[in-house]
């Protein structure tokens, strides 16, 4: 599998070190000169133009213009140049299927939503409907483009082969999902990898969203299993099995619901969007589509529906508990919510922030806030992961 934390075979090669040294610069600082990146990067001058080159020549970075704001003469600025090269990124949702392609810069080239009951229909149709896509998607972005890798987010565990020995709320088990995809894509040349969608999301929230300079971060998927993805001192926490951050059956409340795990009052049979549902409607009976139910639920909060508030308000009061579990552990700077959980934050998120504060002992404590990122941001981390042996200075083949 692509790894997204360890580093490449051949790092101890100088000039693969200071290829990814010069992408990152940029990447953070763009547009900038070259005189920037030999100065910030405390590479010589001369290597730097050298690197620079190689790295235009092989469409890695582009010019573009020069700026007058600068003292001296005028430079030529650089920037990531994302039209030749981009990452795929598919993630499994229970109900959805999405693709998201991006080019380095970031630049999403397309991001696809299909519906697509994964849970209903098995890992081997599932794999089908991925290996379609992934081949539509291809086409799509066209032959002057080409793909470096794939990977594939699911929410449950996945293990270093890319094997999902578990995945609750696909009710999958024992899926050797990356072989599958792999063999189901044989007549393509790029490297087919599986990461949790938790690891992926926060992957995405770094570098999509607003935390590039955070070092400690935890993204906390919503959906129909909970889980963590953990960035600590700038590297994605994988624990000995790669089964870090599998925080669904955290207990939170010894009298709570029943959780599928038969045990009480875990983190997802209090947070997971059907524990949400069956709380907060009732009457709504067992969800297969959640979305149309979430929003249910933002129509009756916004219409100030007093029991839905209510529950919203003691759903917040768990998450602020959960989120002070996790700040205990890892002193993270932020907790960042996605899925159900950033599509009801304005009711969920004040109650919460009260509950932290109330168990922060050093205020002000870790922030709690939203994702921005939506449905697409396993998806979108799987395309930066995909990415991720060129950011780390290694030049695509051909
Ligand atoms: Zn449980």
């Amino acid at each position: 599998m692509i790894s997204i934390d360890r580093p490449t075979a051949d790092l101890g090669d100088v000039r693969v070190t200071n290829r990814a040294a010069v992408l990152r610069h940029v990447r953070r600082h763009a547009p900038c000169s070259r005189a920037d990146v030999a100065a910030h990067t405390g590479l010589n001058k001369a290597t730097v133009s050298s690197l620079v080159a190689e790295l235009i020549e092989h469409g890695l970075l582009r010019e573009t213009g020069l700026t007058e704001n600068r003292v001296g003469r005028p430079a030529t600025m650089l920037v990531l140049d994302g039209s030749r090269y981009v990452g795929l990124g598919l993630r499994v949702g229970a109900d959805e299927l999405v693709a998201v392609a991006a080019g380095l810069g970031g630049d999403p080239v397309l991001t696809w939503r299909r519906a697509f009951p994964a849970a209903t229909a098995g890992p081997e149709e599932t794999v089908k409907a991925l290996a379609a896509l992934t081949r539509r998607a291809v086409n799509r972005i066209g032959a002057d483009r080409t793909v470096l890798g794939l990977t594939v987010a699911v929410a449950g565990l996945v293990d270093p082969d890319g094997d999902v020995p578990a995945a609750p709320a696909l009710g999958w088990r024992g899926v050797p999902l990356a072989a599958s995809v792999r063999r189901a894509l044989r007549d393509r040349d790029f490297p087919v990898a599986v990461d949790t969608e938790a690891n992926l999301a926060v992957l995405a929230e770094r570098r999509h969203g607003p935390y590039a300079a955070t070092t400690d971060l935890v993204h906390l998927t919503g959906g129909p299993a909970i889980g963590a993805g953990l960035i600590s001192g700038g590297r994605l926490l994988r624990g000995g099995r790669g089964f870090a951050g599998d925080v669904g059956h955290l207990p939170l409340a010894a009298d709570g619901p029943a959780c599928d795990c038969g045990r009480r009052g875990c983190l997802t049979a209090l947070l997971g969007v059907d524990a949400v549902i069956r709380r907060l409607l009732p009457g709504a009976g067992p969800v297969t589509d959640h979305l149309p139910e979430v929003e249910r639920i933002q129509v009756l909060a916004r219409a100030g529906d007093e029991p839905v508030r209510t529950g919203l308000t003691e759903i917040g009061r768990l998450l602020g508990q959960a989120t002070s579990v996790l700040s205990g552990l890892l002193d993270p700077e932020v907790v960042v919510v996605g899925g159900h959980l950033a599509a009801l934050a304005p009711w969920l998120l004040p109650a919460a922030h009260a509950e932290l504060a109330a168990r922060t002992p050093v205020p002000p404590g870790v922030r709690l806030e939203a994702s921005t990122l939506g449905s697409a941001a396993g998806a979108l981390g799987g395309a930066t992961a995909a990415l991720a042996t060129v950011e780390a200075g290694r030049l695509p083949a051909g």
